[in-house]
């Protein structure tokens, strides 16, 4: 379903992001995983795309196994640094054949962090968000004559390389007025970054439904992880007090991470945010013991708040 139609429908959104697996086992475990995510019923859910090329085909692979196996809506990204314009071409064809409805447009990172970030056609997201809204003048046809619906992505802290946040938000308005249909926020741990961000959006007249993103620390490697992945992210005194005071108890630290995270969301959805955007690594008992602790079984309890006003 076009993404322009998910959000005429429904007035909370929420979606599960995966990545592909390197190995069998991690295709079984995901699948396993992903049954588990079906009791929640996300809106949709989403795979994302290796920049440096080693998992692309995967990340088609599983598209397409998801949507095959399991009826969810499925988003994959695609990164567009370091690919020729017949390289994209050839893979929104065989999305647009496979019946696959939505796209989340983005740049990538070089993967040696030193190298230019794109030397070919697409310099940022936008060339690409343009280039996905131009395909079907070149043939590129989708089961929706308004072709793919398209996402892209946004950064309530900043973009480690426009230190400018006016800058930055003009980037942002630019990829939403080439045809961006929704926005997905980089992970944040702080909701007054994000409430703030969200007002300057608006301020900066985007009308783009917007997506928090949430991320639940689940143990303190994961958390040098994020630090390392979302650059600028701030990390609140409280929540680094809490995990220190965890200490070397995993299940503890776990504990933690998804306390916050239940607490950011319920601020969130009492603050009347789109929706919510899970990054969840593959792994399925955080976002369940989030849904639990918000006292709900599924995001159809979220589905009915502008009917119920709450
Ligand atoms: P852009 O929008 O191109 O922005 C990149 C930088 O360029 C920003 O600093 C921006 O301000 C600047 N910029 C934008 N337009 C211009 C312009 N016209 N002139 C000058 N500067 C400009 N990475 C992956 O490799 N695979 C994934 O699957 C993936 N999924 C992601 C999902 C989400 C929700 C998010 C938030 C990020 C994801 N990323 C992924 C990471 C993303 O690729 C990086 O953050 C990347 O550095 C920027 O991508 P972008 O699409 O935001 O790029």
């Amino acid at each position: 379903m076009h993404l322009c139609d998910v959000l005429a429908r429904d007035p909370f959104t929420a979606s599960f992001e995966f990545f592909p697996p390197k190995t069998d086992d991690g295709w079984g475990a995901l699948f396993a995983a992903i049954a588990d995510f079906g009791v929640l019923r996300p809106t949709f859910v989403s795979v994302t795309y290796g920049a440096g090329g080693s998992t692309q085909q995967f990340t088609h692979d599983l598209v397409l196994r998801i949507r095959r196996e399991t009826g969810l809506e499925t988003m994959p990204h695609l990164t567009c640094a370091r690919h020729s314009a017949e390289e994209i071409d050839a893979i929104l064809r065989s999305y647009a054949s496979a019946g696959v409805s939505n796209i989340l447009a983005l740049r990538g990172d070089s993967p040696s962090q030193t190298g230019s970030v794109s030397t070919g056609p697409f310099r940022h997201a936008i060339d690409l968000v343009r280039s996905i809204r131009e395909a079907r003048s070149r043939g590129v046809v989708t089961e929706d004559a308004r072709g793919f619906g398209i996402a892209v992505a946004g950064y309530p802290e900043g973009h480690p390389e426009t230190p400018n946040t006016l800058i930055e938000m003009d980037h942002l308005k630019a990829k939403c007025e080439a045809g961006a249909d929704l926005v997905i926020s980089q992970l944040f741990f702080d909701n007054h970054a994000f409430d703030d961000w969200r007002q300057r959006c608006e301020l900066a007249g985007i009308r783009t439904p917007i997506l928090a993103g949430i991320m639940p620390i689940t143990s303190l490697a994961g958390l040098k992880r994020m630090a390392e992945l979302a650059g600028g992210t701030t990390f609140p005194a409280p929540l680094l007090r809490a995990i220190r005071r965890a200490g070397d108890d995993p299940d503890a630290v776990a504990r933690v991470g998804i306390h916050w995270a239940t607490e950011q969301c319920r601020a969130l959805i009492d603050g009347g945010v789109r929706g919510i955007h899970f990054y969840t690594l593959n792994k399925s008992v955080a976002t369940k013991k989030i849904y639990e602790n918000l006292g709900i079984a599924s995001t159809d309890a979220l589905r009915v708040r502008g009917a119920e006003g709450y």
